[in-house]
């Protein structure tokens, strides 16, 4: 259940998690928000400073993203450089509090040797305010980070709401656009 590299959760175990606040609500009725993760310009971090370093990097972030939650969020390793945050009980306002309480903590942390400060953009869905199924709230989440990326440009916070969609689909449109 823990990924051996960064002792988070595995995906896996985050998602049965996930699952169990999803079929408890009726009884236990706990929201919760769906953080994703992702480090900005990863591969350069790996490029410049070396792969040691960037699993160093992997490491450090998840030992402050647990410093920045309760004891009851789930923090777990995605897949390589993503991660999946659990916020139980807490409503969308919250988790973008928390989120950016997270993302100012990564900024701000000074790596050993290594000159640029290391960033992570994060995408936000809730449950059940955005979705009943963790499929749904996953792409969502993912949707909010892409955002993150593509339009805010990095190391920001997006909270998932139906704009982004629209706003994707425009960004598409442009590049097709700009191709031609
Ligand atoms: P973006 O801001 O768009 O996310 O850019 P990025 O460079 O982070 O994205 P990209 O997906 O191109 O690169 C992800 C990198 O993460 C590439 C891969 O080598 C690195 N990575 C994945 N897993 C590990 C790992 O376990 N250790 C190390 N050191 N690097 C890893
Ligand atoms: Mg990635
Ligand atoms: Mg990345």
């Amino acid at each position: 259940n823990i990924d051996i590299l960064t002792k988070a959760y595995t995906r896996d175990k985050v998602m049965d998690i996930a699952e169990d606040l999803i079929s408890e609500y009726n009884n236990i009725n706990i929201e919760f928000a769906l953080l994703m993760i992702d480090i900005d310009k990863f591969k350069n971090v790996n490029d410049t400073y070396g792969h040691q370093f960037g699993d160093e990097v992997l490491r450090k972030i998840v030992e402050i993203t647990k410093k920045n939650v309760r004891d009851t969020d789930i923090v777990g390793r995605y897949g390589g450089e993503e991660f999946l945050i659990l916020l139980q009980g807490v409503d969308s306002h919250n988790a973008i509090s928390v989120a950016e309480k997270i993302r100012k903590s990564i900024e701000e942390y000074v790596f050993p040797k290594n000159d640029d400060s290391v960033t992570i953009s994060i995408g936000i869905s809730h449950f059940p305010t955005n979705g009943y199924l963790l499929d749904d709230l996953i792409f969502k989440s993912d949707q909010a980070l892409y955002f993150a990326k593509e339009v805010k440009g990095r190391n920001s916070v997006v909270n998932w709401n139906e704009e982004i969609v629209e706003i994707k689909d425009l960004k598409n449109f442009n590049l097709e656009v700009n191709i031609d």
